[in-house]
């Protein structure tokens, strides 16, 4: 499938609450609900064209099966790490803008009320620029330079790989992927 030029729009399985309420954030469509079940999952998936976020192998499997697209998200992986990875693969935009942003509750857009607040047009549920955007901005940063570090780890495998392949390449490139396996 491909992902270039569109805007990706989400469904997190019903593990995944924290992931679906950073993505609404940021701005992407992102379904989610704490007691779906997985054939729900799929069901929505497919009838939205939903890239479906879980850690359930089984269900990234009847999903590809299928033909959706899935990402299985590493059982280590923190939300920073996390994020970087989605960034990579579905060029989410890692900056975070208010006014862009979905109700992290109930995926809702979000309106101007005044200078300092918007209000969700689904739920009213009210947001405003206080104390936690400075969290979200810090968070935001370390995902950034975690994408950048997993790009260029990317992107020097990929030269080795393509480059005459000698012993010392090959020693090289192993290096390198224990050092990427240590930083995650
Ligand atoms: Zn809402």
């Amino acid at each position: 499938m491909c992902l270039d030029n569109m805007q990706s729009k989400f469904i997190a399985d019903a593990m995944l609450g924290k992931l679906a309420r950073w993505l609404r954030i940021l701005g992407y469509d992102t379904y989610y609900s704490n007691d779906i079940e997985d054939w729900k999952v799929i069901k929505i998936a497919e009838k939205d064209k939903r890239v479906i976020l879980t850690r359930d192998r089984g269900l990234c499997i009847r999903a590809k099966k299928k033909g959706l697209e899935c990402f299985l998200i590493p059982p280590d992986y923190d939300i920073i790490s996390i994020l970087a990875k989605l960034s990579i693969k579905y060029g989410i935009d890692l900056e975070a803008r208010i006014e862009a942003s979905r109700c992290s509750e109930c995926n809702g857009i979000l309106e101007k009320v005044d200078e300092n607040r918007w209000r969700c047009t689904r739920c009213k549920k009210e947001y405003w620029k206080g104390k936690h955007w400075k969290t979200i901005e810090e968070i935001l940063i370390k995902a950034k330079s975690k994408k950048e570090k997993d790009e260029l780890s990317y992107n020097s495998r990929t030269r080795n790989r393509g480059g005459q392949n000698t012993s010392q390449d090959s020693k090289t490139s192993n290096n390198e992927k224990i050092g990427v396996a240590k930083l995650n």
